[in-house]
């Protein structure tokens, strides 16, 4: 997929298009192209594009970064997108995101690791699945300190996930039956209903069965394990590991770790990162910290040093006498890993001068000794220095 491409020209709005005008463009777009309905060759690579273009587009960031750079990774692209591709579909009539871009961008190969980190979450390997579907997706949201976001979390969880009934083997029979063929669909699941007939042509529907509910079998004797379904339930242990660095917002994706599906690979387990705001620490782009270092006013005019908190123990730090408010000191590579790299962004401090509110005598007469030294001979004010 190329990256280099105009999403805006691709949508066919303006570059100062407001979010609204996007998200329509984006329907209006993706109701002409959307696979379900348009089976023209080359539908599909075009909406495709438009799905790209509008994951970017209705990203803040994305959209930020794209006008700057005039692209975005290919590996970004869908990644902890805002893009709200289930409202746009479900009010369509179609099925949600998930559903739609399986459908297109499926068939994608199971086994373990964090997709995202690998830097393809969506497994753009573009090849329709032909009827085979996917298990479901499951989602686990994990909240992460600062940190935890520093060193990254080892965890391990408990997930209900679906499997196939050891008691009746997935059939959903009791042990010892048999779910017998439905013979009003003669085992297809659906009926066909003519509704329309003339002399050059019948007009058929295919509608779901209603006597096997579409299944193409019928189960006499359920098996009382899993109430006939053939699936169970059960806790399932899941070591997770998430690397450190990780963004708010940001989705990982463990393959095959979804729940089973009958014709098709398992689903993914999806683990949503939350980052909890830290009470001294604000996080800036790139990995960079933020700090807000509290002094007198006689610290930054003669220089001290101090010792400021950082995400791992206390650090030594020089303030130069004369230092100004808002000043900004760095320690070096104190911030956060950069995700997927070993370099680290620095802790920033920003100086914030505290003026005194309750002084004894001595220091009521020393500062008024002082303020006397700051004025002229003539007793007028100084110009700040
Ligand atoms: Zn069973
Ligand atoms: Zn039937």
């Amino acid at each position: 997929m190329s990256s280099k491409r105009d999403y805006y020209e691709t949508l066919g709005v303006p570059k100062n298009a407001s979010k609204e005008d996007i998200k329509n463009a984006y329907r209006k777009l993706a109701l002409q192209y959307h696979p379900d309905r348009n089976k023209t060759p080359g539908a599909e690579e075009k909406f495709k594009e438009i799905s790209e273009a509008y994951a970017v587009l209705s990203d803040e960031e994305k959209r930020k970064r794209f006008d700057t750079y005039g692209h975005v990774g290919a590996e970004e692209v869908f990644r902890g997108s805002e893009a709200n591709f289930d409202e746009v579909f479900k009010d369509m009539g179609f099925g949600g995101f998930r559903d739609i871009f399986d459908q297109i961008f499926g068939g994608r190969a199971g086994g373990g690791g964090f997709g995202a980190a690998a830097g393809d979450p969506f497994g753009f390997g573009f090849n329709f699945g032909g009827g085979r579907r996917k298990g479901r997706d499951l989602l686990y949201d994990v909240e992460l300190t600062l940190e935890e976001v520093l060193k990254g979390r080892k965890d391990e969880i408990e997930l209900p996930k679906l499997e196939s009934c050891n008691t009746c083997g997935g059939s959903g029979a009791s042990p010892g039956t048999k779910p017998r063929k439905c013979s009003v669909c003669n085992g297809q699941g659906q009926t066909r209903r003519i509704y329309s007939q003339n002399r050059f042509s019948t007009f058929v529907s295919l509608e779901p069965c209603q006597t096997c509910r579409g299944q193409g079998e019928i189960i006499d004797k359920p098996c009382n394990i899993c109430d006939g379904s053939g699936k169970v339930r059960k806790n399932k242990k899941i070591k997770l590991e998430i690397p450190a660095g990780v963004e708010d917002g940001v989705t990982l994706q463990m393959r095959g770790e979804g729940e089973p599906s009958e014709t098709g690979s398992p689903g993914d387990l999806l683990i949503r990162i939350h980052v909890k705001p830290h009470p001294l620490f604000e996080r800036l782009e790139n990995g960079h910290l933020l700090y807000t270092l509290n002094l007198n006013f006689t610290d930054l005019a003669l220089g001290t040093e101090v010792r400021a908190p950082t995400l791992d123990g206390n650090e030594k730090l020089k303030i130069p006498p004369g230092t100004q408010p808002n000043a900004i000191l760095k320690l070096k590579g104190k911030g956060l890993p950069h995700y997927g790299s070993y370099s680290k962004g620095d802790e920033l401090v920003r100086i914030n001068v505290k003026v005194p509110v309750h002084l004894n005598d001595i220091q009521k007469s020393l500062l008024k000794e002082l303020d006397r030294q700051f004025r002229n001979d003539d007793g007028s004010a100084r110009q700040p220095f």
